[in-house]
């Protein structure tokens, strides 16, 4: 079960091994034999092309399927593969917060700690600081208390560093976003009861409880004078921040490790919702779309890591689309082109069999590679998986594997835009692609990975045509998840008239 944690805990970094001189001197041509051992990896690629392939009819039914299974999931609870989470948010970031305040963003391989001081509507943001900590691996499957502990201790250090003038008014306690990047069933807008742990997070005990209540109990224990005001998934809070920029912010979707997607939602339109008030008559809905696979073209290598997974069977699309998943899909599609030829050389390379070697990042570094005899390529296949020597052809194969996984990764992502965006479209005609309206985008998948950016935006515009998806803006929000956690602690401040 812990392969999933070592994939989350190297994800954010590149090897820092350093590339021996010789290599990129070697000549690097495809002998008779070596090109023999390609040619018969060569149906495995084409095979794996075809059932990875993302035609408009795939990326339609993809992002139909979307939109009917969001209308289940705001009917009842349970109706539909995505949850479709109440986030109990009731106002919107309207750019007049004032004060301190302070985001706390827990997520996946780090968590981090944000202090802004926003100056209302014409001074914005006064000041913001942030420190990012890395989570030790044996905390993610340790005990709540471990890891609530480990958090509350980097908080105090934190505020520890403060000088003076940073200090809450006397008399009130700083105010914390909790932006908390797992599935929650929210009970109001400070407190959530942890459904499951996702991303290779395997905690024990905290599951069905108030996560809120922990960490507030973990600050006490560290004697900090701090409180939770919102509790909210990374999502929600990358939403609240681009939105203190810009109205016409409605769908914030998150790539990273994992993913995930949220929208704002008119209240009528959540038949679930039952009764309950809201002011504004607008409110986020937190789709959990990770756990949607209707209709995904997948493949054996998709199954195989699914059931050898610590959650078989869930959180398909996420599998198939996110940071976590990428490089170990293609490093078992080389296992079994090794196994079948001598692409890698004679002896098989131990190292490739052992799941999630291969990370996401690599992937990138190796399709950025543009030396004439792909040296870059080269260095990873030793580096990562212990490849001793690879011929030109080998690595070419190895570059379209990765194309392959990261094409269908970035295209299936860019459906599930558009699935968003037409339930909304169909709700109100106009509402979304007859005016301006904003994607914010974050997460290092996102951020970081240029191939699978162009591939999510193309299939977007294939799926609204060039005219309509002018309107529809994808941006990436950097940062706006730490800020938008404090906008909703302003937002929802228990010291605010
Ligand atoms: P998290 O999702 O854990 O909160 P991030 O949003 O920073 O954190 O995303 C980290 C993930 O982004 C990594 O697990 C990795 O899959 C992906 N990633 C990071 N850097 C790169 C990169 N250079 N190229 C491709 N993917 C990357
Ligand atoms: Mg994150």
């Amino acid at each position: 079960m812990s392969y999933g944690l070592s994939a989350a805990a190297f994800g954010g970094a590149f090897s820092t091994a350093t590339r021996p001189a010789w290599r990129s001197a070697v000549p690097a041509r495809c002998s008779l034999a070596a090109a023999d051992s390609v040619s018969a990896a060569a149906p495995i690629l084409r095979d794996l092309q075809m059932k990875c392939a993302t035609p408009l009819p795939v990326l339609r039914h993809v992002a139909d399927a979307l939109a009917a299974d969001m209308r289940a999931g705001l009917a009842a609870d349970g109706g539909g593969e995505l949850k479709m989470i109440l986030t109990y948010v009731d106002s919107l970031p309207t750019g007049n917060e004032a004060g301190l305040f302070y985001g706390l963003d827990l997520g996946g391989t780090n968590f981090r700690v944000l202090r802004v001081h926003l100056g209302g509507k014409e001074k914005r943001l006064l000041d913001t600081e942030f420190e990012q900590v890395s989570i030790p691996q044996e905390l993610m499957c340790g005990t709540t208390e471990e890891l609530f502990d480990f958090i509350a201790s980097g908080l105090a250090k934190f505020v520890q560093k403060e000088k003076d003038k940073f200090g809450p008014p006397k008399g009130r306690e700083r105010e914390i976003g909790f932006t908390f990047s797992f599935p929650v069933k929210q009970t109001s807008i400070d407190s959530g009861i942890l459904i499951k742990w996702t991303k290779g997070f395997a905690v024990s005990g905290t599951v069905r409880r108030d996560v809120v209540a922990c960490l507030n109990e973990a600050l006490k224990r560290q004697g900090l004078d701090m409180r939770v005001s919102a509790l909210v998934n990374d999502t929600v809070s990358t939403l609240a921040g681009a939105r203190y920029w810009d109205d016409n912010v409605m769908v914030a979707v998150i790539l990273g490790t994992g993913t995930n997607a949220c929208y704002i939602e008119s209240v009528d339109a959540i038949p679930k919702l039952q009764g309950s008030t809201y002011q504004s008559g607008k409110t986020i809905i937190n789709t959990e779309w990770g756990a949607f696979s209707n209709g995904l073209p997948l493949t054996e290598y998709d199954r195989a890591m699914d059931c050898e997974s610590i959650n078989p069977g869930e959180q398909i699309f996420e599998k198939t689309i996110s940071g976590m998943y990428l490089g170990e899909i293609v490093r078992r599609v080389l296992q079994k082109m090794a196994e079948v030829s001598t692409m890698f050389g004679d002896s098989f390379p131990q190292k490739l069999s052992v799941p999630f070697v291969l990370r996401t990042p690599d992937l990138c570094k190796m399709q950025q590679d543009d030396t004439k005899d792909l040296n870059e390529v080269e260095f990873i296949l030793s580096d990562a998986l212990g490849v001793k020597s690879s011929c030109l052809g080998s690595r070419r194969i190895v570059t379209d594997v990765c194309d392959t996984i990261v094409k269908r990764g970035g295209r299936l992502a860019g459906a599930g835009i558009v699935g968003i965006l037409q339930k909304l479209e169909q709700d109100f005609k106009g509402s979304i692609f007859g005016r301006r309206t904003v994607v914010a985008m974050d997460g290092g998948l996102y951020e970081h990975y240029p191939q699978y950016r162009s591939h999510l935006k193309e299939a977007v515009t294939e799926l609204l045509g060039e005219e309509v998806s002018k309107n529809v803006i994808i941006e990436h929000t950097k940062d706006g998840s730490g800020i938008g956690a404090a906008l909703l602690a302003a937002a929802n401040s228990k010291y605010s008239t």
